[in-house]
């Protein structure tokens, strides 16, 4: 089992505010590993600094042994890293192939990108059929796909999905997990936050639960899941 991410003892403040305080962290290659927790406990802001989006007050982003904390954003992506960010955020106004070739800004050979975009098609045939459909006339569940789609668009070893699932309708939930498990089976490990946190352990090699901040338990998707305190706090009636 290699380890693909470090996060070693990450600290991460918006001014006064300790958003994440001493975050230690790994995922190995082929995982798919979750973080679970309450609204604002940190778990975007954990996402969005290893991506290179948010600056590291201290503490270590280690992504093959490569340090990341001073690499910017792009740099990341080209290393293998990608970011589905919350909320999706295609180019409503750009069509579907336009919005996938985007994603593909940092792979220099055509010859890569043309097999990228046979592989996205291949896992999103949905995409194929509207591929010159400006994004805005997709369905939510259909923009949640494309921009997964133009994440692999850059051949990611690892991407990093930040509430795949919210604001879809049920029957786009249990596909965005599908499709994950999918990712992972043609070799991109995944780290996903989640809201559903039941689905998330479900597919899930391992979790971590955190809290203000900070990890408070971490252990396999199915120990989390039968977990009494993770059920009570996290769980509902799920
Ligand atoms: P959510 O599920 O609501 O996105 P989260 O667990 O992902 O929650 P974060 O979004 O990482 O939590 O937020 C962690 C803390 O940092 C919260 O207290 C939040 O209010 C604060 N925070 C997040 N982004 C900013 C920002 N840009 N400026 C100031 N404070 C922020």
């Amino acid at each position: 089992m290699t380890q693909l991410l470090t996060v070693n003892n990450l600290s991460v403040n918006y001014g006064a505010i300790k958003a994440v305080q001493g975050v230690s962290l790994s995922v190995n290659r082929g995982e798919i590993v979750t973080l679970i927790g309450a609204n604002g406990a940190g778990k975007s802001t954990i996402l969005r600094t290893i991506a290179g989006l948010e600056k590291v007050a201290s503490g270590l982003i280690t992504f093959e042994n490569q340090g990341f904390n001073r690499m910017p954003s792009d740099k990341r992506v080209q290393n293998g890293v990608v970011l589905v960010p919350e909320g999706r955020r295609v180019f409503p106004g750009m069509t579907v192939q336009e919005n996938l070739q985007l994603g593909a800004f940092s792979v220099k050979d055509k010859h890569q990108v043309h097999a990228a975009f046979d592989t996205v098609y291949e896992q999103f045939p949905i995409l194929k059929a509207r591929l010159n459909q400006d994004a805005a006339t997709l369905s939510g569940g259909e923009q949640q796909m494309l921009a997964i789609g133009r994440a692999l668009m850059a051949n990611p070893k690892m991407i990093l999905l930040d509430e795949p699932s919210m604001g879809l309708a049920p029957l786009y939930i249990q596909k965005i997990f599908d499709i994950i498990e999918n990712i992972r089976n043609h070799g991109v490990t995944v780290l996903v936050i989640e809201q559903n946190a039941a689905q998330a352990l479900r597919i899930a090699d391992r979790g971590y639960v955190i809290e203000s901040g900070k990890i408070i338990a971490t252990d396999t998707g199915e120990a989390l899941l039968v977990s009494d305190d993770v059920k009570r706090a996290y769980l509902g009636s799920d």
